[in-house]
């Protein structure tokens, strides 16, 4: 049976090149990174120059790199630093975040009272954010924080960094955004954007997992939230994961080579996808902006199916097919996540199904065919099933 991977929002598959990458370097780069002989020296030069590759992908000085163990590790250093160093007493997010970013905010407002914690009101069912509320928050003028995600790894809707950087600006607000579904697949100009921090996870990008970095553009004080050594600048405390890092140098450098003809690839597909899900099953709804091509990441579709099923991706799975049911990114969820509990009345998603049906250029034209035929198969099953039963 042949496999069919369209979760690449949750992990994608690793580049063959990373890997000969990352194998060479574990064959050869053994010593400790901090050691001043040749064994360490040699892996210490290595993961300079995978942050030399990536600052340069993201026209920013390689000092505002900083390499950590993933996305949600990124997301903490921000949040827990701006608030433990900086001086932060409020927090502007969305009720959208990924958990990474949820959580931590979550985790701060029980330990430290004074902190002000603002979620963002949804403009509309498509999970649009009201950017007049935020600006009239932003005019109170305290030391604030923004953290919007660039994509949102549910839906796909995305947010324009320039405009909400600008009006952080205005307001001396500090902006972070979680671009953990976005680097790698956008071409992002830090130096010319007004965006603070940003955050990226290897294993997103057809790197390795366990590895991934945070952009800290010139902003001081921030602190380390891990004690230990001084590796990093001091800024992330641990002996570096060498050949995680290689390895993500190596596929952040693909990617960005790689961008416009995986992109155009990656478009099509997903337009297909529409086109044959809209033909095969009437009624389906795509959640979010996914139609909205200038307003939607390319690589994810959010789905609404019109009847309940807990199991689709479990029967989808037996076929070979993977997609991602339920809660995206916490593994083996099938209930609502809190974004499609934003979106939806509690009623719509007892009576519906969502999926996330995420893609790479590693997928073709035929393995959305057959994601197609089989969603059919059990649209049909259950159409007839609810038919079946109105009639017992
Ligand atoms: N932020 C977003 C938007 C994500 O999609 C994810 C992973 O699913 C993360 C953060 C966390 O990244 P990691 O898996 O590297 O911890």
């Amino acid at each position: 049976m042949k496999k069919i991977y369209l979760d690449s929002a949750a992990s994608t598959i690793i580049d063959k090149r990373v890997i000969e990458v990352m194998m060479e370097s574990m064959n050869e780069d053994y010593g400790n990174p901090s050691s001043t002989h040749s064994f360490g020296q040699e892996g210490k030069a290595k993961i300079e120059a995978a942050r030399k590759c990536i600052a340069q992908w993201l026209n920013v000085p390689p000092h505002e790199i900083i390499f950590t163990s993933c996305g949600t590790e990124s997301n903490n250093l921000i949040l827990r630093s701006c608030v433990e160093n900086l001086g932060i007493r409020r927090i502007i997010s969305s009720p959208l975040e990924h958990k990474s970013v949820l959580e931590t905010i979550r985790d701060l407002r029980e330990k430290h009272n004074e902190l002000e914690i603002i979620f963002l009101p949804l403009k509309d069912k498509k999970g649009n954010l009201d950017f007049e509320t935020l600006e009239e928050y932003l005019m109170e003028n305290k030391p604030t924080l923004v953290s919007l995600m660039h994509a949102n790894n549910e839906i796909g809707n995305l947010i324009d960094l320039n405009y909400v950087g600008n009006l952080c600006k205005k307001y001396n607000a500090l902006f972070h955004s979680d671009t953990v579904q976005t680097m790698g697949h956008y071409l992002i100009d830090l130096a010319n954007l007004p965006v603070n921090f940003a955050t990226c996870s290897a294993h997103k990008l057809h790197g390795p997992k366990g590895v991934g970095f945070v952009y800290i553009k010139k902003t001081s004080g921030l602190k380390s939230i891990i004690t230990g050594g001084s590796q990093e600048r001091n800024m992330r405390a641990g002996t570096e994961n060498v050949y995680g890092i290689v390895g993500l140098g190596k596929a952040f450098d693909c990617a960005m080579k790689e961008l416009e003809q995986r992109k155009m690839q990656i478009e099509k597909l997903k337009q297909y996808t529409i086109k044959q899900l809209t033909k095969h099953i009437p009624n389906i709804t795509f959640n979010g902006t996914c139609q909205e091509n200038s307003q939607s990441i390319y690589t994810l579709i959010s789905i609404l199916l019109p009847f309940p099923n807990t199991l689709v991706g479990f029967q989808l799975d037996i076929k070979g097919i993977a997609v991602s049911q339920g809660s995206a990114c916490s593994s083996g969820a099938t209930k609502p996540s809190n974004t499609m509990l934003q979106l939806f009345s509690t009623e719509v998603l007892m009576n519906s199904t969502t999926l996330r049906i995420s893609f790479s250029h590693y997928n073709s034209k035929e393995d959305i065919d057959a994601l197609v035929s089989a969603l059919t198969e059990i649209y049909q099953k259950a159409t007839i099933n609810k038919t079946n039963t109105i009639h017992v």
